[in-house]
């Protein structure tokens, strides 16, 4: 956030603006950002709570984590490791991926969605791992971009999971309790992003992805945070807490 926006975000007053100007709309994110003080604090109850926080996506190397954080695209974990357990049992390489062929894959993950287009991308990628990086997944992002269905959220989380960079995965929780706690006001996936790794502090670097993950998906939820149980709900900014 540059110094003028954040000027301008600390101008709105709490009660939401100045009495002459008309009432704005109802905001659903923090009003004010939070201090470095702040948001040191909330990282370190998140690390006090849970110091090692893991994803919830199955798998058993760099590879079958690629492809599974490939197939979570509009999909819930639980519903990608239900496909995968069976798949990964029999191809957990590229090449076991190549021999087993598209329409195997295609059967084993049909009960996720977009599975046609996800089982083409992985044939396609398991194809360019064998052809242009030995078979193993590369571990910077430029290179795993280029990879069919790999977008920088997809090679933030392979860079952070399989080889410990403090990279930033910002998806739809991430984004949204960023926006609620007063860490980013980004509108976009870069903007939280960018925000998040110029404001976390380096220490909580590797972890920060997963216990915000984590804090979205299990206490501050989309439609009902639960505010009363959140052990950072003094410092959140959040406008309308639940009780
Ligand atoms: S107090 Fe509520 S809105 Fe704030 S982080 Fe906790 S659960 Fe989310």
């Amino acid at each position: 956030m540059s110094k003028r926006q954040t000027a301008l975000h600390r101008s709105v007053s709490p009660g939401g603006g100045p009495a002459c100007a008309p009432a704005p709309k109802r905001s659903r994110t923090a009003r004010r950002g939070l201090s470095r003080a702040e948001i040191a604090e909330i990282f370190r109850r998140f690390a006090a709570a849970d110091p090692e926080p893991k994803g919830e996506l199955e798998h058993s190397n760099p590879y079958t984590l690629l492809v599974a954080v490939v197939l979570s695209a509009q999909a819930t974990d639980a519903g990608v490791n239900k496909a995968t357990r069976a798949l990964f049992a029999k191809a957990d390489t590229p090449r076991k991926m190549l021999a087993l062929g598209e329409d195997a894959v295609r059967d084993h993950i049909k009960s996720i969605g977009l599975f046609r287009a996800k089982a083409k991308n992985v044939i396609l990628l398991s194809e360019k791992l064998i052809r242009e990086f030995g078979g193993a997944v590369p571990q910077d992002r430029d290179a795993l971009e280029t990879l069919p269905g790999v977008g920088r959220k997809t090679a933030n989380v392979v860079m952070n999971v399989a080889f410990g960079a403090p990279t930033m995965a910002v998806d739809t929780h991430v984004l949204r309790v960023s926006n609620r706690i007063g860490l980013s006001d980004g509108k976009t996936p870069l903007a939280v992003e960018a925000d998040l790794l110029a404001k976390i502090p380096p220490q909580y670097g590797v972890h920060a992805h997963h216990w915000l993950i984590l804090h979205g998906r299990y206490v501050c939820k989309a439609r009902k945070p639960a505010c009363p149980v959140c052990l950072i709900r003094d410092i959140c900014r959040y406008p309308d807490k639940t009780l």
